[in-house]
Parts: C-alpha cells; structure tokens; sequence
C-alpha cells in the first residue's frame, strides 16, 4: 500500500485537483492521501497558507479580516465548482472559517497554529468530498483520530514517537483516507503546526506508520536534478538516489522536499519517489536507503552561497589534548551552527552559514578564539560558496578528487578549501562566490555528457 502526499500546486485548482483524482483513480495501492493547502495557481498568485498567515497577522492588529476570509474561501469554492460536491461541505468550510472571528490572538499560545491548520484541514476534508463525488470510497481522517502526536511547539512542532504505534492501526483501511498534513495535536489535544512546508513531514510520518511500501511526494517538477537547472542547460534528471546522497546534496537548487522531511520514511527504510502531478507517467526520483546501479559514480553537483571560514593554525596542535573541543565550546557559547570543519595536523577550517553573523559578533568571535586559543594565524575568508559532488559511487572510483580540481583549474577557479566527507559520499570545495556558478557548470560536463 502506498502513501500520497500532494503539495500546494497540485491542489491549487480545479484543474490540478482532477489530475490529483485521476492519479488516485488509476492505481487501488494508494490508500493515504496527505494534501497540503490550495498553493499558487500562478507566479504571482498567493497561496492559502500566506493567506491565513495575513488573518492571523490582521486579527492581532484588531483589523477587518473579513474580505481576507472572503477570499480564503473563494479558492475552496473554485476548486469545489466543477465536482459534484455535497453542498454542505462548503458550507462547513465557510463556518470553520467564520470561527477564527471568535478566537482571540493574546492569550491564545496556538492561534496561529488553528487558523494555519485550517488550509490543510478544509482542503482535506474539499477533496475527501471531490473523491467521493468521483466515485471513489474516500474520507476525510483528522489527524488527531489517526494518531500524528507532537510536541507543544507552536509553529515547530515535533513528531512525538508514541504517533507511529497509533498511525499503524490504520494500516489495514480498505478506505482512502484524506489526511491534512502539515498538523497534529498535542497531548493536551492542541493543534500544533509543523514549520512551514510541513506537509511533507506528516506524509513521511504516516507512510513510516503504516509501513507504506512507497511513499509518493508529488510536486510540480519530473523529480531532482543533478544540477541546478538555472545553473546547468537541462540538467539530467536522478532515477535513484540514496538518503545519504539527498542529505549531501540538500544545498540550493535540490530543496525540493523539507530537509527534516524524511527522516520518519528514512529510519523506517520506506522508499520515497518525488512525482509530478502535471506528468504522472514520467518515472521520478527514487530515494532508496541502498542503491545497486552505482555505474556512474557521481549523482549530482550542489552549491551554495552565504558561508564564511575561520582558520585557525597553530604549531603541534595534534597534541594538544582538547584543542578542537574548546573552540567548539567557543561556537556553543555564541550559538553558533558549523557545517564542515575539515582539518590538518596544525589547523582547522571552520565553515559556517554567514547570516548568523553581524561584524559586532564576528570580532568577539574572533577576539575570543585569539584569546582562549592563542593560534599563530586566525583568519576569517567571507564570500564563500560551498560546492559539492556527490554519489555513492565514488568510493569504488580512482580519480573523481583528480578529475575535480583539474576541471576547476582548467576553469581558473581558486580553491579556498577542499574537503572529502570520511564517508566518501561527497567531496566540498570552497570557493569564491563569484565563482560558484562557472564552477558547477565545469564539474558537471566532467561527471555528465
Ligand atoms: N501549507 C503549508 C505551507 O505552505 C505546509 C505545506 O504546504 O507543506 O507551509
């Protein structure tokens, strides 16, 4: 049995919403259906979820939300008017909506999290109605009935682990079941949203719970590339790839799920393909936990821009018990996310995101190490992007790190840093931002024809 979450543009219109049945329609196996809220319909459109985030932000500054509620329930009545739908349930979702003039923002911890919820809720309980009316047997499933528990984390929730064992008896539903994801409740039975984009969370969690044998994440796109399309002409869609391969290459230009998003199907080893709703033949990318098919040792080419790097040097470092602990203690003090810290016999490089950082906070950073650490050379290179190649296959092939910097010098391109993770999965180079792109671009033609 497989799990099927649809994103916000496969349910922004009527349209979408029938390639959505159709694709219920065409294979019994998919049993869950996870729906986000309406997304955009268009570039400039706006999705459902901003627009609740609007009322809540009307409704805290005592303003009229009402033409906001109006439009809000307009996108509901749009998708609904082609199907045959029970007139009652627009009418519920009209009421639903009607109830946010009742709540009040100051003393309410999880105000947000009820009107946020309500894009997903409505929309689930809309399409419940849309496959009925299709024909199908469908219902609509709250989340609190099917078992997703989370912490009390407003806007942040966490998947409390007691929700799988809960999600399983479901497993055995002869039904289609129409999950709202992006919520669950807390076990005060509160609602409590995941952060945005969450509904990816809730259909890893379910498919995990009912120990899918696929869960299908459709989007709009035929998949992942292996490089960024704005980056690359046409770059070569992914067949399969592995969780860690995915892990390695979340930078720019491959986020199409919610980084967080799969751990549940990960620890619980379930596949995950990423479909497009508007090409439902073409195959997509699968995510598997082990790969056979490494023939080619290279699955992708990621970057990022905003990083910095502090490097710290100093003579007989390797023996100084500790060293690489105290400056990490240093970044906690100062809350302080790295991401790679590649290392010498007398030095360290550490890179991290730029933004958590002001000039003020650089140089007592900075002051501090020089301080605590007393290294001969502490320098800090801003500008950076991080580039990555990444696949499973590398390990069982000389060269990649060769074929690498000899592409990037061919290029000119000026290494600020070279990096090969202990698991052979990726190498990372720094470089100078400016560089990113013309970077990419060289490493992809040498793994890619
Ligand atoms: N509707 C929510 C958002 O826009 C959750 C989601 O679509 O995954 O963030």
């Amino acid at each position: 049995m497989k799990v099927a979450k649809f994103g916000g543009s496969s349910l922004a219109s009527a349209e979408q919403v029938q390639k959505v049945v159709d694709i219920i329609q065409a294979d019994p196996q998919r049993r869950f259906v996870v729906v986000s809220a309406p997304g955009k319909r268009h570039a400039d459109d706006t999705k459902v979820t901003d627009l609740l985030l609007a009322t809540c932000e009307g409704l805290a500054a005592s303003k009229d939300v009402r033409p906001l509620l109006t439009e809000i329930y307009a996108r509901y009545a749009a998708i609904a008017a082609p199907f045959q739908v029970a007139p009652e349930l627009l009418a519920e979702i009209q009421s639903a909506l009607q109830q946010f003039l009742t709540l009040s923002p100051n003393d309410d911890p999880h105000f947000h999290d009820k009107i946020l919820a309500s894009g997903e809720d409505n929309n689930a309980r809309l399409i419940a109605g849309i496959l009925q009316a299709s024909g199908l047997a469908a219902r609509y499933l709250n989340p609190e009935e099917l078992g997703i528990l989370v912490t009390d984390e407003p806007q942040n929730a966490r998947i409390l682990p007691a929700s799988y064992t809960k999600i399983n008896a479901w497993a055995e539903t002869e039904e289609i079941l129409v999950i709202p994801g992006f919520f669950g409740y807390t076990e005060d039975g509160e609602i409590c949203t995941f952060s945005r984009g969450g509904s990816d969370i809730s259909g890893a969690l379910v498919a995990a719970g009912v120990n899918a044998t696929l869960y299908e994440n459709f989007t709009d796109v035929d998949g992942i590339f292996s490089a960024h399309p704005g980056y690359v002409h046409h770059p070569e869609p992914i067949k399969e790839l592995t969780y860690r391969e995915m892990r390695e290459l979340s930078y720019a230009g491959f986020t199409v799920l919610h980084d967080e998003a799969l751990m549940p199907s990960y620890r619980a080893k379930i596949p995950v393909v990423i479909k497009n709703t508007n090409n439902p033949t073409h195959p997509g990318t699968m995510i598997t936990n082990q790969r056979n098919n490494l023939t080619q040792p290279v699955v992708g080419v990621a970057s990022d821009e905003g990083f910095c790097m502090i490097y710290i040097r100093k003579y007989l470092m390797n023996r100084e018990v500790g060293f690489t602990l105290r400056v990490l203690e240093i970044f906690k003090e100062f809350d302080l996310n790295y991401e790679h810290m590649p290392s010498g016999i007398d030095d360290i490089s550490i890179i991290m995101r730029a933004n958590q950082l002001n000039p003020v906070l650089e140089e007592e950073l900075l002051r501090k190490i020089a301080y605590e650490i007393d290294p001969d050379e502490l320098r800090m290179t801003h500008d950076l992007s991080m580039v990555v190649v990444v696949g499973e296959g590398m390990r069982q092939r000389v060269g990649i790190t060769a074929d690498s910097t000899a592409a990037l010098a061919r290029k000119n391109i000026n290494l600020e840093m070279i990096n090969q993770g202990s698991s052979e999965v990726s190498i990372m180079f720094g470089i100078h931002k400016e560089q990113e792109k013309a970077a990419v671009r060289t490493l992809y033609y040498t793994f890619f024809d």
